[in-house]
């Protein structure tokens, strides 16, 4: 079976034979205070470091998973208000989260199959503490245009932004000084199995925690970015975390690192547009994404232009690829096509001429 789910996704290439590795090393029994956890810690972040381009000064945390990364972004870094930017499921999400942590949460959202426009234009923040944004949102396969909210973070430079990148990384290109919490986590891009997020967050985003900490408002308890940054400092956690994953994503990222993120990209671009070429050129699919602009990289979704969609997944399925079924209310009116390292540009030539024959 070829898959190209977008979540959990296709294990990286060589993952497996990490994993038995790992076992053979006896991974999994270590203690969280060795040396070795340390090395493996510290290989880990390196390799975020290099491949994402992450400057020095940012601290790098692991989570449970993203959901976490948005849950922490909002506790640590807002005192009242947060301001987020829905055009599908996953930023409504992080919206909710504020709500139920009590925040008030303002909105600004689109149509789902849109992106926001020129959002340097809005003026609507006013007090918001920091801004709310998911990059690629996988349940619809829009994309937003970082160069907007690197306007904002210049054109309101006290604000914060927080920025989840879980199925655009590594292949969107960030510039992390503009952005202040950035998070992912591995089941996706990274072909890795769930049970892991990794957080980056600016001098400025932990100064912030600092400060609500201080003045006695609750930043949560263990995974306080004070405390994570304490804890980062030693190549530790302050709980015994999933050490499996950290391993396996230093393997991934080594991998990668040999392989070049600029031959990755060039994978994806490649991939992205036979994707995209068949089905404007298909009469049983369209592309859910207004704008050409807008139209993700790595999640491609199409709709199935009132056929059910389960049934065309179905067929694929007998024909030995997985794709994912749309997401939320548009279940049985999309498939989503995941276009992540994982898969070969032979493998999505062989998925174009089975979807041919639909
Ligand atoms: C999958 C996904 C999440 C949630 O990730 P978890 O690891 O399940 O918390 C959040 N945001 C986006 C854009 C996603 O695709």
């Amino acid at each position: 079976m070829k898959c190209f789910k977008v979540g959990p996704s296709r294990l990286y290439e060589g993952v497996k034979e990490d994993l038995i590795e790992a076992v053979d090393l006896g991974i999994p029994s270590i203690s969280h205070r060795s040396q070795q956890f340390q090395d493996i810690y510290s290989k880990c972040t390196n390799g975020l470091l290099d491949l994402m381009n992450i400057p020095k000064s940012h601290s790098i945390f692991f989570l449970a998973s993203a959901t976490e990364g948005m849950e922490r972004s909002i506790q640590n870094c807002v005192e009242n208000y947060s301001y987020h930017f829905i055009n599908g499921a996953f930023s409504n999400k992080f919206y909710e989260i504020a709500l139920n942590l009590g925040k008030s949460a303002e909105k600004y959202e689109v149509d789902f199959s849109q992106d926001f426009g020129q959002i340097q234009n809005l003026n609507v923040f006013d007090e918001s503490e920091m801004l709310c944004f998911v990059h690629n949102e996988s349940s619809t396969g829009v994309a937003i245009e970082l160069d907007g909210i690197y306007e904002i973070s210049n054109l309101y430079p006290e604000k914060l932004i927080s920025l989840d990148i879980v199925s655009s990384v590594p292949d969107v290109e960030i510039d992390f000084t503009k952005l202040d919490c950035v998070f992912f986590s591995v089941q996706k891009c990274f072909g890795l199995p769930a049970g892991l997020g990794v957080m980056i967050v600016s001098p400025r985003g932990i100064e912030k925690s600092r400060n609500l900490n201080e003045r006695g408002v609750s930043t949560g308890s263990f995974h306080n970015f004070v405390n994570l940054h304490k804890n980062s400092q030693k190549n530790q956690t302050y709980e015994t975390p999933n050490v499996m994953n950290i391993y396996l994503l230093g393997e991934v990222l080594e991998n990668m690192l040999g392989k070049g993120i600029s031959k990755i990209r060039e994978e994806i671009t490649n991939k992205a547009t036979l994707l995209y070429r068949f089905a404007d050129g298909s009469d049983k699919f369209s592309v859910f994404a207004n704008n050409i602009e807008s139209r993700s990289r790595t999640v491609i979704v199409l709709d199935t232009k009132g056929v059910s969609s389960l049934s065309y997944i179905h067929k694929l399925k007998n024909d030995g690829f997985e794709v994912s079924s749309g997401y939320g209310d548009y279940k049985d009116s999309h498939i989503r096509i995941a276009n992540f390292p994982s898969s070969s540009v032979d493998e999505v030539e062989e998925l174009i001429a089975v979807l041919r024959t639909l």
